[in-house]
């Protein structure tokens, strides 16, 4: 996958993208990720981006001029041009999973006041990664393309699947999980866990997963796909009931 950001701000991504899961999938080669200079495109000597709102008020609105020229520079037949704004759909899950089998996303982060309106002729899409505002659309582009390139194959190591997670195709939040040591400042960890049972643990971990999103986030509840009869989440059999002995936190009991 490609994916092109257009940003005043190209320095802020650094960190984020060079490290850990987003950095190693660069490294692979899963993704490549290009950072480009909106300030570049700008008008004239000066290279100007923005300007005063037609109408006047308070702040800045982004010229259609710098953000057509960036856009065109990258497009292509097979791009989704995204406008982060916190005015478009609501970045859920289901996007990310939609996203991450395309071929080419181009990312345009807003800044000031946003953008001119007429900029929306030419991203196939807003998205909104809640509803709060931000400065900018940087902070929302790291947070999509984190939630995308962690779902390509081969992204995650088998300790980090996205298959067994919140947000799933099955619309649940996640099971409770637990690891060394058993006991933590008076709190066990639940019996069954330790029981090697791996039928009552999957199905244990399935009920879990089902109360906990009904008391956390009834709204997944009603949102749900429709499921297939029988059993909806089979939580993989734990190879020995235990945590896994290269565990970093490992005290060997
Ligand atoms: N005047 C705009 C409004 O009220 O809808 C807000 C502009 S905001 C200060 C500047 C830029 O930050 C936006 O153009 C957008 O790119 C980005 N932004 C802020 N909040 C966002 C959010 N929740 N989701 C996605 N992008 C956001």
């Amino acid at each position: 996958m490609d994916i092109d950001i257009i940003t005043l701000f190209p320095g802020m991504f650094a960190g984020p993208f060079d490290e850990s899961i987003i950095a190693r999938a660069r490294q692979r080669g899963l993704v490549v990720i290009r950072l480009v200079n909106l300030r570049e495109f700008g008008l004239g000597r000066h290279k100007v981006v923005d300007d005063t709102p037609f109408g006047g008020g308070p702040g800045m609105v982004m010229r259609p001029e710098p953000l057509a020229a960036a856009i065109e520079s990258v497009r292509r037949p097979d791009s989704r041009v995204i406008l982060m704004t916190p005015q478009g759909q609501l970045f859920r899950q289901p996007v990310a999973r939609r996203l991450a089998q395309l071929p080419h996303l181009v990312l345009v982060c807003g800044r000031y006041e946003g953008v001119d309106e007429r900029v929306l002729t030419l991203v196939d899409e807003e998205l909104s990664i809640g509803d709060y505002v931000l400065t900018g659309g940087e902070l929302p582009a790291m947070v999509v393309v984190d939630a995308v390139v962690r779902l390509l194959p081969g992204a995650l190591g088998a300790e980090e699947s996205a298959e067994q997670e919140s947000h799933g195709e099955e619309g649940l939040l996640d099971w409770p999980h637990y690891t060394r040591p058993r006991e933590f400042r008076g709190l066990t960890v639940p019996e069954i866990l330790l029981s090697g049972d791996h039928a009552r643990i999957a199905a244990w971990r399935r009920a879990q997963a089902l109360e906990r999103t009904r008391t956390r986030r009834p709204d997944l509840l009603e949102r749900r796909p429709q499921q297939p009869a029988g059993p909806e989440r089979a939580a993989p059999p734990a190879s020995d009931g235990q945590p896994g002995s290269s565990s970093p936190d490992s005290d060997g009991g």
